[in-house]
């Protein structure tokens, strides 16, 4: 089955598909030997060195222009927190949908497994877990999503009754990056100091999408970037879905 269109589901209510890729699969042309191609111009077409290891020399080298040559577009529902952290990344460009413009006939949100428990040690992340009663959070959330749709109801322009609602209710966005800059993302966001959710999309999107699109480069990607501790989860979600 094409990769193409896919979706994978990502915490309770959000998904990536890959919407698509450049070179498109139908046109017979890896993304690998894409990138291999584009790394010839740099010698007149010339070069002895076998594809496969001219993407690890490449990789290990830091010759990263080649790898610009691919260039992928993801379609992504995910909280609106989690859609925060992705739009740092400035070298993708985004079109997301305009809460302006359309009013949410159902507002979904977020809502974890488990609370995570403060970090001692680190004073961004997560550790364990913590005892929390859900029904007050659903209880908070609901009542501002209630809200929206009394302030929609009332006539209330739509940009201003969103204002409401919580950084946990669902966005979709989509996404357009090339390889380079999309290894950027995953080595920065499937690290273990990201905040686990925008993880688990960076993970699923390199291991469904990236990992199958492009063999060699992310082979390469694995022995030369994701090295260390902090990637252990990584490899661990490969094991179990390859
Ligand atoms: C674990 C973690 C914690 C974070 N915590 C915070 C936080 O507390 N507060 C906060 O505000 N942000 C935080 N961030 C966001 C972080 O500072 C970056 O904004 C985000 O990760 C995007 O990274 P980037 O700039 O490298 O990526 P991109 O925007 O995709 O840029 C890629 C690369 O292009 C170059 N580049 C792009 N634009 C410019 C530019 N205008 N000037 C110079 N070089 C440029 C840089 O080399 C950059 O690395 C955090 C990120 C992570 C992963």
């Amino acid at each position: 089955m094409s990769l193409l269109q896919q979706k994978i589901d990502v915490l309770d209510k959000g998904w990536v598909q890959l919407d698509d890729v450049m070179p498109h699969p139908a046109s017979g042309r890896t993304c690998d030997h894409a990138i291999v191609a584009a790394a010839r111009q740099s010698v007149g077409g010339r070069g002895k060195t076998p594809d496969r290891e001219r993407i690890h020399s490449m990789m290990r080298r830091h010759h990263t222009s080649p790898f610009e040559r691919v260039t992928l577009t993801f379609i992504v529902r995910c909280p609106i927190f989690v859609a925060r952290q992705w739009m740092r990344h400035r070298t993708w460009s985004y079109n997301e949908l305009s809460m302006r413009y359309t009013a949410l006939d159902q507002v979904d949100y977020y809502v974890p497994d488990a609370w995570r428990a403060q970090s001692a040690t680190d004073k961004q992340g997560s550790e364990g877990s913590v005892e929390y009663d859900v029904g007050a959070y659903r209880e908070a959330v609901e009542r501002s999503v209630a809200c929206y749709q009394t302030m929609i109801e009332a006539g209330m322009a739509r940009e201003m009754a969103r204002i409401v609602l919580p950084v946990s209710v669902y966005t979709q966005f989509a996404g357009t990056v090339n390889a380079h800059n999309l290894m950027h993302f995953l080595k920065l966001r499937m690290s273990s100091d990201a905040q686990y959710e925008i993880r688990l999309y960076a993970i699923t999107m390199y291991v469904h999408f990236f990992r199958p699109l492009l063999p060699w480069t992310s082979e390469a990607f694995e022995q030369y970037v994701l090295i260390g501790p902090e990637y252990d989860e990584v490899r661990q979600y490969i094991a179990a879905h390859t």
